[in-house]
């Protein structure tokens, strides 16, 4: 028997497409993502004004299969760490941040991650392919799960946890249409982020086919550094990734801004000229500057800053102008910190050699190995 397609991995035009293909109309695909999304079910039955016919024709061919929970986490400070078993059999992590008036969920979009930066621990697991947009919607409805309990929502999503999801671009854009649309979760295009080290030709397709908020992972205000602590650099180097970075902000309009994260390291780029020289990169930019104090994980070799270094680096962004927050630190008791989305799992560090040699020629387009 053919596998069935898992549907929460399809946006409304793929759902509009799949109805069409069945001899239905496109408005059949908007009522099946509200029985889904604002009613709560999955079980086609129940889906009493589609068409007989066709709820037949969907039991025998799809479902909503979610990530099984292997472990919940909750944090001293509320912070909550889920390690999920996806479709393909691997383990990943997702980390809600329930502050006041805001629930904010960091998702996974792949399997580790192939980027190794150096002071990330995601890059140190090695890689072992994509998650599918099933999987990243998935988290989504959990996370909504255990917050319906307490009438709330997940209202901002961030796609900062393991992997880089401009690597698996087509999952990543339909898993967004997902939370944007209003007959899905309903998020403003401004509270869907999408965090990247900087692919540059995956960023110049992204203004072509989304409208979410972009994060780019800086770290470094010149390409001699930035080399060094986000490989990806030397193939992609700062000016062409402001270039990229520019033309999205316009495509956005005027009142949007773009974040720059930069993760702050003792001794390494956390130093006044360090800033001074970020300010006059970052000068003609449209962004919002987010410090990062480096979260330390076992033989990481970098050191958080002391918190005079960083006050002082913010003032100086905040100077020349810059709307400058530092990120605090959350859920650090279960390892829920920034870059710390590793836990007890696996080595995959010989895949990612393989996957290296694979994708020599980095593509925006999903990359998997099998
Ligand atoms: N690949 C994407 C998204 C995942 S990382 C990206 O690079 O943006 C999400 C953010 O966490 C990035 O800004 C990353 O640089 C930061 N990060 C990773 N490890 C960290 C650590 N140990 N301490 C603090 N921030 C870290």
């Amino acid at each position: 028997m053919q596998s069935l397609q898992n549907l929460y991995g399809f946006d409304r035009g793929q759902l509009e497409q799949l109805f069409v293909e069945q001899g239905l109309q496109a408005f059949r695909g908007r009522q099946l993502m509200k029985w889904v999304y604002h009613q709560g079910k999955t079980d086609f039955a129940d889906m009493t004004d589609l068409p007989l016919r066709m709820r037949e024709w969907l039991d025998d061919h799809c479902h909503f299969a979610l990530p099984e929970i292997e472990q919940q986490q909750m944090s001293t400070d509320g912070t909550v760490k889920w390690l999920l078993r996806v479709a393909k059999g691997d383990l990943v992590e997702m980390v809600l941040i329930p502050e006041k008036g805001r629930n904010t969920l960091c998702v996974s979009s792949q399997i580790g991650c192939v980027l190794d930066c150096s002071f990330c621990s995601t890059g140190k697991q090695g890689f072992n392919g994509n998650l599918t947009a099933a999987d990243i919607v998935g988290q989504m409805v959990l996370a909504n799960h255990m917050l319906a309990a307490k009438g709330e929502s997940v209202t901002n999503v961030v796609l900062m946890g393991m992997g880089e999801p401009l690597l698996n671009f087509e999952a990543v854009i339909a898993a967004t249409n997902v939370m944007k649309d209003d007959h899905a979760f309903g998020l403003s295009k401004r509270r869907v982020t999408i965090s990247t080290a900087g692919v540059v030709p995956a960023i110049d397709k992204l203004r072509e086919v989304t409208d979410v908020a972009l994060a780019i992972s800086l770290h470094a205000p010149n390409d001699e550094l930035r080399d060094e602590l986000v490989p990806i650099n030397r193939k992609y180097p700062i000016a062409q990734l402001l270039r990229a970075c520019s033309e999205y902000v316009e495509a956005l309009g005027p009142a949007r801004k773009l974040v720059i994260e930069y993760t702050l390291m003792r001794g390494v780029n956390d130093q006044p000229r360090h800033a001074q020289e970020l300010a006059r990169l970052l000068k003609a930019l449209r962004c919002k500057i987010n410090l990062i104090p480096f979260n330390p994980f076992p033989g990481s070799g970098y050191e958080r800053p002391r918190n005079k270094d960083i006050e002082y680096f913010q003032t100086l962004l905040m100077r020349n102008g810059f709307t400058t927050m530092v990120r605090t630190t959350r859920g650090e008791d279960i390892d829920a910190a920034c870059g710390q989305l590793v836990g007890q799992v696996q080595d995959r560090t010989r895949r990612q050699s393989r996957y290296k040699a694979a994708v020599a020629e980095t593509s925006p387009q999903p990359v998997i190995v099998q």
